[in-house]
């Protein structure tokens, strides 16, 4: 299978000869999720995005911003990453065979995600400060040094995840009425709108912040963002008109969601859908329950990220195991109880 880039280069900015860093991103599956349509009184669609290779939608945005990168003669890259850009980052660069580094908010990204930054060789800073204070310093930084930048304030970023959008408007070839999302730093909801609008489709776009980290909600920046999922743990994000921009000329909302909303989601999601997101990309659907799309008939969740990436949280969240000695009687008790 082709990467994005391949598969979408007429729609993106590399010419023909231009290099491709690529790990075959995109393609990734677009479910029914029956359960969830009953719960919503409306047909959902789910974009799995945690079967991207690093297993988060950031592959998209990475594959054309290392490809970028790599085309100008860069020698390393940088980003302040909620984790997940961290691990595409990572893994792109060595791919690339470029230096990496990451700012990660010390003791606040998913332990997946920092293995995977880690085992992939990237130097890795835990910054004793947010994602917001870690995305100032690193766009100090790369003004000092020749260093690429590959936040999602990289235009890249948001080409190549606009394909997500792409891929949505040719697997429904009727209508979509509306897209939820979670919102974090505002690139994806960005990336969406332009890849929509580029196809002619114009769905209502609704954007879901956690309660804690809920600048759009509330008009102005959050001081100390804080919400279990911490891929959205963000104060100031950096596409903010662009983001309400999508929101007010598609004719969506954005609105926030509480944690327990955002686990609800995330188990409803797991026990019954059979679908393991991480807790960032149940916001989408918690504010599909919660606050509704309006009359919108169909509908897609975008799950940005998977489940895996955070265990932690998934185990505090599910049953307990259950001890048994090697005997029949005792694994009857357990297994028929
Ligand atoms: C990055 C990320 C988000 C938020 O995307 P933004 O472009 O920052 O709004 C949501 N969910 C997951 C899993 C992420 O990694």
């Amino acid at each position: 299978m082709h990467g994005i880039i391949e598969r979408y280069r007429t729609r993106l900015p590399f010419a023909p000869e231009d290099p491709v860093v690529s790990l075959g991103e995109g393609g990734t599956p677009l479910v029914l999720a029956p359960r969830l349509s009953e719960r919503a009184n409306t047909e959902v669609w789910l974009k799995l995005e945690g079967a991207n290779p690093t297993g988060s939608f950031k592959d998209r945005g990475m594959t054309a911003a290392l490809s970028a990168a790599v085309r100008e003669g860069a020698k390393a890259v940088v980003c302040a990453s909620t984790g997940n850009t961290a691990a595409s980052a990572a893994a792109y660069s060595a791919r690339a065979g470029l230096t990496c580094a990451v700012i990660v908010p010390e003791g606040k990204i998913a332990t997946g995600k920092l293995a995977q930054a880690l085992v992939h060789g990237a130097r890795v800073v835990a910054l004793r400060g947010n994602f917001d204070e870690a995305l100032k310093l690193v766009r100090e930084l790369v003004n000092r040094h020749p260093i690429s930048l590959v936040n999602s304030v990289n235009d890249f970023r948001i080409e190549g995840q606009k394909t997500a959008a792409f891929e949505i408007t040719e697997a429904l070839d009727s209508e979509l009425d509306a897209l939820c999302i979670p919102v974090g730093n505002a690139g994806n909801i960005t990336a969406y709108w332009r890849g929509f609008t580029q196809s002619g489709r114009r769905p209502r776009m609704f954007g879901f912040q956690a309660a804690g980290a809920a600048p759009l909600v509330h008009g102005a920046p959050v001081k100390n963002p804080e919400t279990v999922a911490s891929a959205i743990r963000i104060g100031n994000p950096a596409r903010w008109e662009q983001a309400m921009d999508a929101i007010t000329s598609s004719g969506g909302a954005v609105a926030a969601v509480t944690d327990a909303q955002i686990l609800d989601a995330y188990r409803f999601l797991a026990a019954t859908e059979g679908i393991f997101c991480e807790p960032a990309s149940a916001a989408g659907v918690a504010g599909l329950l919660a606050h509704g799309v309006q009359d919108a008939r169909r509908v897609v969740c975008v799950l940005t990220g998977h489940g895996l990436k955070d265990a932690q949280t998934a185990l505090e969240q599910a049953g307990a195991v259950l001890p048994c000695d090697p005997e029949i009687d005792a694994i009857e008790r357990a297994v028929l109880r």
